[in-house]
């Protein structure tokens, strides 16, 4: 199988606490990885050395053969290829619907307008928000800005798109549209990790889970295996407080 990305050793400190301890995995092309655990345990964290908003402290992040946190790597390329849905959409408000979509397709990827407009158009239709194009974030719903910001993500045509937590600020009944759009995602092949506390949704979507606990993956495996039947005490704990 082939591997998209591997992380190896990685380490992350603010100051002398250390927030992520020797964290070891790896996400094989058009798999669905949720990560799991307790507020605080590091998962954004990890996600943000993922994608290099954060620098770790050490460690190995493996693309396409090379690690990335060389001192002589170009990271340009790597960025290009890792989208991120953030909890608070982080859309940009002077934009609309579609000029969200557009905006890094023009920037970043040099692709005419006509380009980038038909390949917005097409990940708007995934997402069913292909009927507002013109409208500005602060005229839309909490879910329809996620769904959004999902499209805006697709359009960039990345390797794998990190999810962190992206329905946690949503209105309860608004969380099962973002789910669906995402359910339906992980089933065309896109690689996905994703940070969620919706346990049923994990339980649903994903190949494997990671779950993680003070800074180190606890436990990892299958929906099957970390739900029906965890070999470590605190993934039966966390379980136990979350379900
Ligand atoms: P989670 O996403 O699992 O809730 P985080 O990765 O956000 O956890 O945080 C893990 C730990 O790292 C927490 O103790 C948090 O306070 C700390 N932390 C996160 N970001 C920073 C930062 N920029 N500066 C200092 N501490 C941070
Ligand atoms: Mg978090």
């Amino acid at each position: 199988m082939e591997k998209i990305i591997e992380i190896k050793h990685l380490n992350k400190s603010f100051g002398n606490h250390e927030v992520l301890k020797d964290i070891n995995f790896s996400v094989n092309k058009g798999e669905v990885v949720c990560i799991i655990g307790s507020s605080g345990s590091g998962k954004s964290t990890l996600l943000r050395c993922i994608n290099l908003l954060e620098v770790p402290s050490g460690g190995e992040i493996i693309y396409k053969g090379e690690n990335i946190l060389d001192d002589n790597h170009d990271i340009c390329l790597y960025r290009k290829n890792l989208g991120m849905v953030f909890q608070q959409f982080n859309l940009f408000n002077n934009h609309d619907v579609l000029g969200n979509c557009m905006v890094g397709q023009r920037k970043v990827l040099n692709r005419s307008k006509e380009e980038a407009e038909n390949i917005s158009m097409k990940y708007l239709k995934v997402v069913d928000m292909d009927k507002y194009i013109n409208a500005k974030p602060k005229q839309l719903s909490g879910g329809q800005k996620q769904r959004v910001a999902i499209a805006r993500s697709l359009s960039m045509e990345p390797d794998v798109i990190l999810f962190d937590e992206p329905t946690s600020a949503l209105d309860p009944e608004m969380v099962g549209e973002v789910l669906k759009v995402m359910n339906e995602l992980a089933k065309t092949g896109l690689t996905m990790i994703i940070v969620t506390h919706e346990m049923e949704f994990a339980k649903d979507v994903a190949d494997r889970i990671v779950f993680m606990d003070k800074g180190v993956i606890a436990e990892e495996g299958t929906p099957d295996k970390i739900f029906n039947n965890p070999s470590k005490e605190r993934t039966r704990e966390f379980l136990r407080r979350v379900i």
